[in-house]
């Protein structure tokens, strides 16, 4: 091996640490077996503690002066545990967000792991010494019969699982015979059990599904030709279109070439129905990710992937940086879904925008499927960066729903119920079918208020009323989680008081007394918080005894109602005035996620949305154009405004115990930004709804129409503000591309 001139290296090491940088450690040994590679987990020394990091990269130089530069303890892994592809996706990521790479590594990494678990699975095995045989042989022990059984299954059998053989007194019977030196105990590899689906012959294929239609048969065609290079896929179709159907084949086709797919999720507790449609059709393994998993749950699932064992990894956003060997394919379901933008904790990502990235640096397709694409996706669309694939025709049935308005202010209407929209119902609840009413507010009322001085139920920690809650007799904050007694009378004047406004708790109980002996099922965080109440809710739903459903935007994803006809949206107008830009997306959304509820079955459904502001220009030209022409809209309005993505923004936001200290952060920042190119710097100012949770917020917003000025403006100004003495008084983070502006 000429001129191989392999010196130990420098490590390059992420760490657990809020420090935006890697750190720099010698390289214990020598090369050879021992030989420590970017991807493997090493245990460090970091000032008096000692951590466990994962190396990202070699490097032959530091800046550390020679005597600073301290020896890794110990190497954790015998292979990489995060490839190449990995590595590099987690330092772009890093990079992007502008986020220390330890925490970055923190979401890619399942918490057992960081903290030193295995990357194999082990267990305790017991074996016989050769002292053990010859007592075996001499028929020892004699007065312990269970020692004696024990030692008797270890002659059979070369070794016995501790675990597995560990009831009823096992272990105090091998505790015994390890005492005599008759037996030893090894951990060693688990032996393992089959991934869920891989018990399944694996010589046969797939159950074969429906015969696709010709729009389905050309998406999958078009998402296929390109199994081995990067392509950027909208798959565009209302809800039972039969998106799912060409997720299916795209990944059946995967897998046919050895490869696996990776399908990210909005909330897998909502979205059940796909898992199993994922399950019931291939025999393969299959991995499950989501937030729900116990710390060991997620270990195996994460090693199940790892493994390559599971051969389908499905999850929620942290799944996009699951380790997917020989990955075929990228799906994400409802791309739209804001919950693949993380929006909470430090590192702020969009798992819908890297699985783009990724699937760009893997060379491998990335299909983003939903009935109402991101405004984003559709200009990515138009761009001619994406590929958009349309599903028109519902698979089952035809007819799309018929949608209209409700003149809220030219109808009578009765607790949060026009005329028209109950007309409607009694219709079709007369023709036998079931109706879903849609209000986006849980709880009795959002208001208790007293009709003698005007008092209002407020939160003492936010800017905020509290919400009744009738059923349960409490007063409760959405925001903070307060929760009190009801009470009977005013604080303040003794007075009555009385519940305003309407949430679904108080809709279904209007609904009751209007329908009388017609069962009312109620979707919402309040009755469903596990998923067997979700599964209940369904089954009652689906068995026709519930014939009005009323929900919040729970019943806006994932499930199917075949049954229902009628779809009343309650009000229409609270995204219609917001100082969020992306609101009135949301509401379109939304409305037209809920309609898609309507009319799967035979019939075909019917959609009255109530507004008092029938004339608004979106309301119109989503019912005139429908969701594109929604979008064409809307961009055209970002466009003249300046909005993403006709521009790039980030949010500095923060919070303090008062107003003052969080803006005044906010503005020192500001001032340290010096000469700006090409930069906006928007604020600070204090949150739309300033004081939640007792802490008041405010917020920065910095924005450029260039993405590249933009994270150089970033590079410089971030490390400033980080040392700035008022930092260390508040809570902040960055938001790089924020989906919620408050
Ligand atoms: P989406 O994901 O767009 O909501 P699905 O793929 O779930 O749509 O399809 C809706 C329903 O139609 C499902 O019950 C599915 O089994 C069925 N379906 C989909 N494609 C076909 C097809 N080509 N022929 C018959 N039924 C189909
Ligand atoms: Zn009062
Ligand atoms: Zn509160």
């Amino acid at each position: 091996m000429t001129g191989h001139t392999d010196t130990a290296p420098i490590l390059r090491v992420a760490l657990p640490t809020p420090l935006r940088r890697l750190f720099d450690y010698r390289s214990p040994g020598a090369p050879g077996p021992e030989r420590i590679e970017p991807g493997m987990r090493v245990r460090v020394p970091f000032g008096r503690r000692r951590l466990i990091g994962v190396v990202m990269e070699t490097a032959t130089r530091t800046d550390l002066p020679e005597e600073k530069l301290r020896p890794v303890l110990e190497r954790l892994d015998g292979r990489p545990i995060l490839d190449r592809a990995m590595l590099a996706l987690l330092s772009w990521a890093a990079g992007y967000y502008h986020h220390p790479p330890g925490e970055v590594l923190a979401a890619a990494l399942p918490k057992a792991l960081r903290l030193g678990a295995t990357l194999e699975a082990m267990e305790e095995r017991w074996y016989l010494t050769p002292a053990g045989r010859d007592a075996w042989a001499q028929g020892e022990p004699r007065r312990a019969p269970r020692q004696r059984q024990l030692l008797a299954e270890l002659a059979a059998h070369e070794a016995c699982a501790g675990a597995a053989e560990n009831r009823g007194g096992w272990r105090d019977a091998a505790r015994a015979l390890e005492v005599r030196g008759w037996i030893v105990s090894a951990r060693v590899p688990l032996a393992r059990a089959p991934v869920a689906g891989a018990d399944r012959d694996p010589a046969h294929g797939p159950r074969t599904g429906p015969e696709l239609n010709d729009e389905q048969r050309q998406a999958t065609q078009r998402i296929c030709q390109s199994l081995d290079a990067y392509g950027a896929f909208v798959l565009q179709g209302i809800t039972g279109s039969g998106k799912t159907e060409v997720y299916l084949r795209v990944t059946e086709q995967a897998l046919a070439l050895g490869r696996s797919a990776l399908v990210l999720v909005p909330e897998i507790g909502l979205t059940p129905q796909l898992v199993g449609r994922f399950r019931e059709r291939f025999r393969v393994g299959m991995s499950v990710l989501h937030s729900a998993l116990t710390d060991q749950e997620r270990l195996t699932a994460w090693r199940d992937a790892f493994s390559g064992r599971a051969r389908i990894v499905l999850g929620t956003r942290s799944a996009v940086f699951a380790p997917v060997p020989r990955l075929g394919v990228i799906i994400v379901d409802e791309e739209h879904d804001p919950s693949f933008k993380q929006h909470e904790g430090g590192f702020r990502y969009s798992a819908r925008d890297l699985a783009l990235v990724r699937a760009r640096r893997a060379a491998v397709p990335v299909v983003l499927g939903s009935a109402t694409p991101a405004v984003e996706t559709l200009h990515n669309v138009e761009a001619g960066r994406y590929a958009r694939l349309r599903l028109t025709r519902r698979a089952v049935q035809a007819a799309p729903p018929r949608i209209a308005l409700i003149d809220l202010r030219a109808n009578a209407h009765h607790a949060g119920l026009s005329t028209p929209a109950v007309q409607a119902m009694e219709r079709h609840l007369g023709a036998g079918g079931q109706v879903l009413v849609f209000l986006n507010r849980r709880g009795y009322a959002p208001t208790l208020l007293c009709t003698a001085c005007g008092w209002v139920a407020p939160c003492s920690d936010c800017d905020a009323r509290l919400t009744v809650h009738l059923g349960a007799r409490r007063l409760r904050c959405h925001h903070c989680g307060a929760d009190s007694p009801l009470p009977e009378r005013c604080p303040q004047c003794g007075f009555a008081v009385k519940a305003v406004g309407q949430g679904t708790e108080r809709i279904e109980e209007t609904l009751a007394a209007m329908f009388p002996g017609l069962p009312c099922v109620r979707l919402d965080r309040d009755v469903v918080r596990r998923r067997t109440d979700m599964e209940e809710a369904m089954r009652r739903i689906a068995s026709g005894e519930g014939r009005i459903l009323v929900g919040t935007q729970m019943v806006t994803k994932g499930h199917d109602f075949p049954n229902v006809t009628l779809v009343v949206v309650l009000n229409a107008d609270q995204g219609l005035f917001s100082t969020d830009f992306r609101a009135p997306e949301r509401l379109a959304q939304t409305i037209v996620q809920v309609a898609g509820r309507a009319g799967r079955g035979e019939r075909p459904g019917e959609v009255l949305i109530q507004t008092e502001f029938p004339a608004h220009p979106l309301l119109t030209g989503l019912l005139a154009e429908g969701y594109e022409g929604f979008a064409r809209t809307a961009l055209s309005e970002r466009r003249e405004a300046s909005w993403p993505p006709f521009s790039r923004l980030a949010a500095v936001r923060d919070s303090a115990a008062t107003a003052e200290t969080a803006l005044a952060f906010l503005t020192e920042a500001r001032s340290l930004a010096g000469r700006l190119q090409g930069v906006r710097l928007l604020g600070p100012v204090p949150a739309a709804m300033a004081k939640r949770a007792g802490r008041h917020h405010a917020q920065l917003l910095v924005e450029s129409a260039d993405r590249g000025r933009l994270h150089r403006f970033l590079d410089a100004w971030l490390p400033q503000v980080e040392s700035l003495p008022s930092a260390r008084r508040v809570r902040w983070a960055l938001d790089v591309d924020p989906m919620e502006l408050f």
